[in-house]
């Protein structure tokens, strides 16, 4: 075998409250992350002709720093086999959006490697090479629903939350991780929202509950190109959302549906101002 085909799904987060900041610049956090069918496809290919990765996307880089590259050059450490690759990124995730795209093709590219180069290393490892390229790599490789502590990298499994509707709307204003960390007024957040009735919503699948209780707290991120996330999910509410919040640190906002035709109706308005409208599940 000289050639394998992943899929990278994204994420959002359901739930997200951000704890304190460590002395490393890290931020503690505490989420609930769910993978969604939004998805990248990644081609890793064996090659003698040098590293080279191709993306058509404007936004996504083909250099070192690429995530991508990143995860190759870690594979290749661990390994300690040197063998060049030409990775094929065929984008759909948006770009810079709060959904973890980069982190998703990071890890399709770890667990990639992991077949091509038959190293059988367990997801448990895998996710281990993760957590030294981004926080939300580890996720990436996991999948599924999970509570995430730590930076991200503690992961337990919940309850599936499967097959939920979503609408996903992504305005175009490109957002800096870091910068809407660095705007978020810590001291400000008093009141953090109570996790485990949280979870228990999930594994009681009450639907309703876990919807009209999701949360957010970058939304408090004190950052100009945030002020358009109210307006988005009032407009999501307005049109039959059960509940609407910002996706990671933004600017995606999404919001649960249960009405198929509600939901077709709010995309069709929300197309009128924003830029990339999808319908999406969660898996
Ligand atoms: P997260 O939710 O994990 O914070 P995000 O969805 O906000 O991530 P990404 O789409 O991962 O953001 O992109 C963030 C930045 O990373 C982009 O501005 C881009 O320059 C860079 N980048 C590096 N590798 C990739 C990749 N494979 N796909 C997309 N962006 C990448």
């Amino acid at each position: 075998m000289d050639e394998v085909v992943l899929e990278a799904f994204g994420k959002i987060n359901l739930y997200l409250d951000v704890l304190w900041k460590r002395e490393d610049g890290y931020h503690e956090i505490r989420s609930i992350m769910q993978s969604i069918d939004l998805k990248d496809t990644i081609k890793i290919r064996e090659t003698n002709s040098g590293m080279k990765i191709d993306c058509a996307h404007p936004q996504v880089p083909l250099d070192s720093s690429n995530l991508v590259y990143k995860a190759w050059e870690k594979m290749k450490e661990i390994s300690g086999i040197d063998k060049e690759v030409n990775i094929t990124i065929h984008k759909r995730i948006p770009v810079a959006a709060g959904l973890a795209g980069g982190s998703a093709d990071a890890a399709a590219v770890i667990k990639g490697l992991n077949i091509l180069w038959d190293l059988n290393l367990k997801e448990e490892d895998l996710m281990k090479i993760g957590i030294k390229i981004g926080a939300d790599v580890p996720f990436c490789i996991k999948g599924g629903t999970c509570l995430a502590e730590g930076i991200g990298e503690k992961l337990t499994s919940i309850e599936p939350f499967k097959r939920k509707l979503l609408l996903i709307a992504t305005p175009n204003i490109p957002i800096s991780t870091e910068k809407a960390y660095k705007n978020l007024p810590l001291d400000k957040i008093h009141a953090h929202p109570d996790i485990d009735r949280f979870i228990k919503g999930i594994k009681d699948k009450d639907f309703k509950f876990v919807a009209k209780n999701m949360i957010n707290v970058m939304e408090y991120s004190e950052l100009d190109e945030l002020k358009i996330i109210p307006s988005i999910k009032e407009e999501m509410i307005r049109f039959g959302a059960l509940g609407s919040i910002m996706s990671g640190s933004g600017p995606t906002v999404f919001g649960l549906f249960e009405d198929e035709k509600l939901m077709m109706k709010c995309k069709k308005s929300l197309e009128r101002k924003i830029e990339n409208v999808f319908f999406s599940r969660t898996i």
